[in-house]
């Protein structure tokens, strides 16, 4: 037992005050587009109409990033499908090989079951 235990009222009184707030949002004069309080607009760059971020630099950034990643994602459906072939190849060895691997899986589960069922019996 927990020696000092608080009740449910005062655990509820505690977390009265946990609640999130929504952001403070706010409309960019230059480009009306909603921005967070104290930050630069992701929209247009700018805080305060001063610019602070190259947007279009970024836009660029973010877009040779995405064909990178599609790139990558190819690259390994490429590779999966030049995996499999090669699986069927040696199919014949591996399936052998799982086969018992589950077979032994099996036998390993029911023994443990039948130990469980013991021990109950035990009590
Ligand atoms: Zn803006």
């Amino acid at each position: 037992m927990v020696r000092m235990r608080i009740n449910r009222s005062a655990t509820r009184k505690r977390r009265s005050h946990h609640g999130l707030t929504e952001p403070r949002l706010s409309t960019c004069k230059d480009c009306g587009a909603k921005y967070l309080r104290h930050r630069a607009c992701l929209e247009c760059g700018k805080y305060r109409g001063r610019i602070v971020i190259d947007v279009e630099a970024k836009k660029a950034k973010k877009a040779t990033k995405k064909i990178a990643q599609l790139e990558a994602i190819h690259q390994e459906k490429t590779n999966e499908l030049e995996a499999k072939e090669e699986d069927k190849k040696s199919v014949n060895n591996k399936s052998k090989v799982s086969s018992n691997k589950i077979k032994a899986e099996k036998k390993t589960k029911t023994t443990t079951k039948k130990t469980g069922k013991d021990a109950k019996k035990d009590k």
